[in-house]
């Protein structure tokens, strides 16, 4: 069984325990593959419902990505609601972002009911240009408060200059109601959750074969079988064959994420907001102080490749220096990947694939709120209390496209980087 990884949530995780891995035959009114917060919030409610679960995962739970991400929480999907509306119409979408925003109110409720002392939340979150547009901001925050009554600010350049000491940033949108939180304290704090209600969880366990033909279902490990009347799938970017036509509706998609040394001065000079920090390209840097704001944990790019790549700590400290050049010289102590799982629409997968086989999956690099929406709405469609999952039907198992999908979707990045380096150069012959 893998650990977490030289990861900062790793070195500043509080509960260290580990899980036996399944051996023997157990029995179950749900079992859910994969314990990242899809897995473990569907798990968590049906718990609450006093429904049995077993929930399985190849590694730890939160080992995936949803405990090696950024940690900022806020409403939102990894397409924007202008592309949701041409996919699906206003009313639908309208429909969908609520949920979206409803899935920050679970992250909240979970953390206040469980009371995670090791899991503060830090609240605000910049969305910063990196060319001049307040008009476009202002329509923005005109359309959230007309269609949602949710409140954002424009910040203009100097107010964002005077917080963020970086030239290439101009306005910013700023959300009083988005946090950054330590995701893999949050995962195991509902793990716990979930078995002090009697659920089971086992790590080390890979789901290696399924049976779904019966009205019980059987899932199997390397030394085990969970029976179960239904199956919740929630590999996330790390879904691999056990169902060729889940595998094939994603496209796994990494990302890369540094730890600064301990440098308050320096790293204090450049960033002078405890709040959460992203800029508006496709694939753009985010950001935050972390121990006190003593060191920045800041990530960024996206690539198709699976392994992590050579000098990664270099090649990230050079995209924040291109930010921040007075961060020169500041020692990045350690960087990681994690894998995302994106559809081809950019949407979660969220639905059934027969009678008592559920997925819920694919929620891109928005995953803190969608992932508490999809485990809840797969945890009401388990319980007959709602059916909610059909929201996502509209966007279903497209397949990926295969080696050229791969393709297609690394030329697509590389496309949009040359987009917005063109605009920010634009931006910059204009000022
Ligand atoms: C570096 C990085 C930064 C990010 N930053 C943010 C952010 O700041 N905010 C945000 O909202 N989102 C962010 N995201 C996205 C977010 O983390 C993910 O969308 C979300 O965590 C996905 O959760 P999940 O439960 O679907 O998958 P995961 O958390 O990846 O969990 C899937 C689990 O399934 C297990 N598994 C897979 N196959 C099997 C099998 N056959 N048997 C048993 N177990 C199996 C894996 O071991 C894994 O633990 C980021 C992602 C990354 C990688």
């Amino acid at each position: 069984m893998a650990g977490y990884g030289d990861t900062y949530y790793a070195r500043t995780l509080t509960d260290m325990s580990q899980r036996s891995s399944l051996d023997g035959s157990v029995h179950a009114d749900v079992a859910i593959i994969g314990g990242g917060l899809a897995g473990l919030t569907a798990a968590l409610d049906l718990a609450r419902a006093c429904r049995s679960v077993v929930v399985l995962d190849a590694e730890r739970v939160g080992w995936g990505a949803s405990g090696r991400n950024g940690g900022f929480v806020g409403p939102g999907y990894a397409t924007s609601h202008a592309n949701i509306t041409r996919m699906v119409g206003a009313e639908k979408a309208q429909a969908l972002h609520r949920l979206s925003i409803e899935g920050v109110r679970i992250v909240e409720e979970n953390i206040d009911k469980l009371a995670m002392s090791d899991n503060k939340r830090v609240y605000g979150k910049m969305s910063v240009l990196r060319y001049h547009d307040p008009d476009g901001l202002a329509r923005q925050c005109e359309m959230m408060k007309r269609e949602f009554d949710y409140h954002l600010e424009v910040m203009p350049t100097d107010a964002v200059r005077n917080v963020l000491r970086s030239q290439k940033y101009y306005q910013a949108l700023y959300d009083p109601a988005c946090f950054h939180f330590h995701p893999l304290n949050y995962a195991r704090a509902l793990a716990t959750e979930i078995e002090a209600l009697n659920g089971r969880i086992f790590e080390g366990s890979r789901v290696v074969g399924c049976d779904f033909e019966g009205a019980d279902k059987i899932v199997r490990t390397a030394h085990g079988e969970v029976r179960a009347r239904d199956v919740v799938l929630a590999g996330g970017g790390y879904t691999d064959e056990l169902v060729p036509r889940l595998r094939r509706s994603i496209l796994p998609i990494a990302t890369y994420v540094l730890l600064t040394e301990a440098a308050p001065e320096r790293i204090g000079d450049a960033v002078r907001t405890p709040a959460a920090i992203s800029d508006n390209r496709r694939a753009g840097d985010y950001y935050r102080l972390v121990d006190d704001g003593t060191r920045l944990l800041w990530g960024g790019r996206i690539t198709t490749r699976k392994t992590e790549p050579r000098r990664l700590a270099q090649m990230m400290q050079r995209t924040m220096v291109s930010t921040y050049p007075q961060l020169e010289g500041v020692r990045v102590e350690t960087a990681w990947a994690g894998l995302m799982a994106y559809a081809r629409h950019l949407m979660p997968l969220i639905g059934q694939l027969q009678e008592g086989v559920w997925y819920v999956y694919g929620f891109g690099g928005r995953g803190m709120n969608t992932t508490a929406i999809g485990g809840r709405v797969i945890a009401e469609g388990i319980l007959g209390t709602s059916d909610r999952y059909r929201l996502y039907e509209p966007f279903g198992l497209v397949w990926n496209g295969g080696p050229f999908g791969v393709a297609a979707a690394q030329l697509t990045y590389w496309t949009y980087q040359a987009m917005d380096l063109a605009k920010e150069r634009r931006a910059a012959r204009a000022t």
